[in-house]
């Protein structure tokens, strides 16, 4: 189908776009970042906006820079440089090991960061990695720059604290140098999204767990951290039968929803063991 006639603006700094959002007034304005997930729901005519801000010739939104305990990720870096970016490899592993694993090769290099974290999708696979991660989100609007917590940021079905004439321009991960990093993904075909997914790092010393951070994809209208469960792996040995026990109360405080891919009993029975199995990658 043919999207219904947009205005259409390409600003090329990050004050002109919040100019054009918020000056947009009665107008339906909305971002275009890598459109991956937007252009569908354009053509499908599912969203029909007046005036569409493309972030694509912003300066200074795209790449990766270390900022003293941080690295600071601009929204407008694509999946790809995600999985390849040194910076990211060393001190948030865990972002790359989700990016990795979102759709194929050439979503990965349209599809941007801050637009899944935007998107907002409960399938979305980089929320519940930057959620475990302790990210906090960097948003630009008419009166400068706010921070969000991760925790606070994705507040409902496809909905985020970026409010009207506000756009998300960088996540700030706290640096988890030397932590494992595993997310382990359930879907039904090869490239496709999360039934469940379970985005898990740890710190590990001399065979034992020091801490562990657990986040859920898939089991609420937002990504979840299992806090029993990371309460569970302090201070335990990293072997299987350890944590196994743990990980029985992943769906502890989850509100899966059900689809034709699996109700809410199986889905809750894949965060166990997805947990598990994430958990144990991790630390190795
Ligand atoms: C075939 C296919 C398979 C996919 N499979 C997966 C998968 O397995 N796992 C997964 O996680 N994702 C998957 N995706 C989605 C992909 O990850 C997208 O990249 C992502 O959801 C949106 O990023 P984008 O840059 O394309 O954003 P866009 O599509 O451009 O925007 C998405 C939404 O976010 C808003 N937005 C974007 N950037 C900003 C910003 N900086 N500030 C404020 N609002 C913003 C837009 O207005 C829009 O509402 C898939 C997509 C396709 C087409």
């Amino acid at each position: 189908m043919i999207p219904s006639a947009f205005d259409y603006e390409a600003p090329t700094t990050v004050e002109e776009a919040v100019a054009l959002l918020a000056g947009a007034g009665d107008r339906e304005v909305k971002v275009l970042a890598g459109g991956q997930s937007f252009l569908p729901v354009l053509r499908m005519r599912l969203a029909s906006p007046d005036l569409i801000v493309d972030l694509g010739r912003v300066a200074g939104l795209s790449g990766v820079r270390e900022d003293g305990d941080a690295i600071v990720i601009g929204a407008m870096t694509t999946h790809d440089e995600i999985t390849r970016n040194p910076l990211v490899r060393e001190h948030a592993a865990l972002l790359a090991e989700a990016a990795r694993t979102v759709a194929d090769p050439q979503v990965r290099h349209r599809g941007t960061f801050g637009g899944s974290l935007a998107h907002a999708d409960p399938a979305g696979d980089m929320p519940a990695a930057a959620l475990a991660l302790d990210a906090s989100m960097v948003i630009a609007g008419p009166g400068g720059r706010r921070t969000v917590a991760a925790k606070e940021f994705f507040t409902d079905l496809f909905t985020t604290a970026v409010g009207h004439g506000e756009l998300l321009a960088e996540i700030r991960v706290p640096k988890h140098t030397g932590w494992g990093a595993h997310y382990e993904k359930l879907s039904r075909t090869a490239q496709s999204w999360s039934i469940v997914a379970v985005a898990a790092t740890v710190r590990s010393s001399g065979g034992t767990i020091a801490e562990a951070k657990v986040a859920l994809t898939n089991m609420g209208l937002v990504p979840l951290r299992a806090a029993s469960v990371e309460a569970a792996l302090a201070g335990k040995p990293a072997t299987a039968e350890a944590v196994s026990a743990a990980a029985a109360s992943a769906a502890e405080g989850t509100a899966p929803m059900a689809d034709s891919n699996g109700d809410e009993a199986y889905r809750r029975h894949l965060a166990v063991v997805l947990t598990r199995r994430a958990v144990l990658a991790a630390a190795g």
